[in-house]
């Protein structure tokens, strides 16, 4: 009530970015209401209603829209475009490997050299635990139900039949199929797509912020979440928990860092009850955190970890399941017995995705992307958190090259904005007015620039920032 009284002028983001466009002159000429494509994660008021913003070229750390505008790429498409928006050589690699042989499938013990190599180079990569095999998908998302496929095998043929239960956290983000919906735990995934499935439990999330008691440490936080999980799993039974999936840092929930101790004392409960442990390096892997893994972050030691994203830095797409050497035998032993292992898509290993991904891995070691990665990450996250003391921002967090910043009054986690004020929603139309793209969901704001960023670079983003922060406290004050 009182907020509406102190700014009852405030349109929704539907009036915001409508007024915002006419305002703009560079969506004149190129118009695309109501276009004919049914578009991921967009409302039907949007499509229909607004311009979509149509990007036509990307060059580096920015995109170009169709009308020729420039913006600075901070979410690197979507977490993904790590190497920037025109890297030579894997377009070269792309080009070559078309050349030579555009496709041929992996089924069947035929398979084709690109796909070979990648494994073996992927494998490399991560010696957070030992992994023994890679499998190859289209995306995170058939990285994760791939995950879930599984660890279903793998208990059958341990003669577990009844072992099957996922334990995922509120707010994670693990893919938008059947399976992968229902482990994230975001409602909008769920709401009116009949989700989650029944074998999938949530357990907390692990938001110290928002969700300590008074007084609570953060390790004090991270031991009570543990005990919340093993009190989950005694009730559920021990003997039907089949595997926990987690992604280091929680990307799409509103980048949210494990807090102190969080991983330590998670690991050791999901041990206890021989339960798996999945981690979902969609986002986090290839140098996003400032290692390798996110699992090198916070000690994770994974049975099962997923990829996509950055492996290819975008250009093309594809994912893959690292599997441990225990599982990769069990699922060897029960394919042997039923003859074959009947899981694969088309494109398993897709020779040219596969050798965009072999170039991109040979580009993250030869340039040394990790000392790159931590060159600009303290400017990245230094720059912003600078603007932590904002009256409308409640916190702003991250680690490497993740950051999420979250919009509340009276800086604390208890006093949302009205959703009808679009606090975020006005911020993120800001900062494509000043040139920028960022994600927005309701009040979070997030960011995960390519890695190649140069320090200008992160200057600019931060300045954008500013000036899309100060546009918004003077528009809510
Ligand atoms: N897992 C995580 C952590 C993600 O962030 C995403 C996508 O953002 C996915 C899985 C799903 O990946 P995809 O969109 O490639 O299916």
């Amino acid at each position: 009530q009182e907020h509406l009284l102190r700014a009852p002028f405030l349109a929704r983001f539907y009036g915001t970015k409508a007024s915002l466009q006419k305002e703009d002159s560079t969506t004149e000429g190129n118009s695309f209401k109501g276009h004919d494509m049914l578009a991921p994660f967009t409302a039907g008021w949007q499509s229909n209603d607004l311009d979509p913003l149509v990007i036509e070229k990307s060059e580096g750390s920015y995109v170009y829209d169709i009308n020729g505008k420039k913006y600075l790429d901070a979410l690197a498409g979507l977490w993904c475009t790590s190497l920037g928006g025109n890297e030579p050589r894997l377009v070269a690699a792309a080009t070559e490997q078309l050349n030579k042989l555009p496709f041929y499938h992996s089924f069947w013990n035929r398979t084709t050299k690109p796909s070979l190599d990648l494994a073996k180079e992927l494998l490399e990569t991560f010696t957070a635990s030992k992994m023994a095999k890679a499998f190859f998908t289209n995306s995170g998302s058939e990285a994760n139900d791939t995950q879930v496929k599984l660890v279903w095998y793998y208990n059958n043929a341990l003669g577990r039949p009844n072992k099957k239960k996922f334990i995922a956290r509120a707010k994670s983000y693990h893919g938008s199929t059947l399976i992968t919906a229902s482990l994230s735990g975001l409602p909008a995934l769920h709401q009116k797509f009949d989700l989650p499935a029944p074998f999938v439990r949530h357990t907390d999330c692990p938001h110290y912020w928002r969700y300590h008691l008074p007084g609570e440490t953060e390790e004090e936080f991270s031991t009570r979440l543990a005990i919340n999980l093993e009190n989950l799993i005694l009730k559920e039974g021990p003997e039907t928990i089949a595997a926990f999936i987690a992604e280091p840092v929680m990307g799409a929930g509103g980048v949210i860092p494990p807090p102190a101790t969080y991983f330590d004392k998670i690991q050791a409960v999901v041990k206890k009850y021989d339960i798996l442990f999945i981690a979902d390096e969609v986002i986090c892997a290839f140098g996003r955190l400032g290692t390798m893994y996110g699992s090198d972050k916070f000690n994770i030691k994974p049975d099962l970890v997923s990829v996509a994203k950055a492996l290819s830095s975008g250009y093309l797409p594809i994912g893959a399941v690292m599997v441990s050497p225990e599982v990769s035998d069990v699922i060897d032993s029960q394919s042997s017995k039923l003859g074959s292992f009947s899981h694969g898509f088309t494109y398993s290993g897709h020779p040219v995705a596969c050798a965009v991904a072999i170039e991109t891995l040979k580009i993250y070691k030869e340039r040394n992307i990790l000392d790159q990665v931590n060159r600009i990450a303290p400017k990245f996250q230094g720059g912003v958190k600078a603007f932590s003391d904002s009256p409308i921002i409640g916190e702003i967090r991250g680690t490497g090259l993740i950051l999420g910043t979250e919009f509340v009054d009276n800086k604390s986690p208890n006093d949302p904005f009205p959703p009808e004020w679009g606090v975020g929603a006005y911020f993120g139309a800001q900062c494509e007015k000043e040139g920028m793209l960022v994600r927005v969901a309701g009040d979070n704001i997030m960011m995960s620039p390519p890695f190649i960023m140069s320090p200008e670079e992160v200057d600019e983003l931060i300045s954008k920032y500013g000036k899309a922060l100060k546009a918004t406290e003077e528009r809510v004050k």
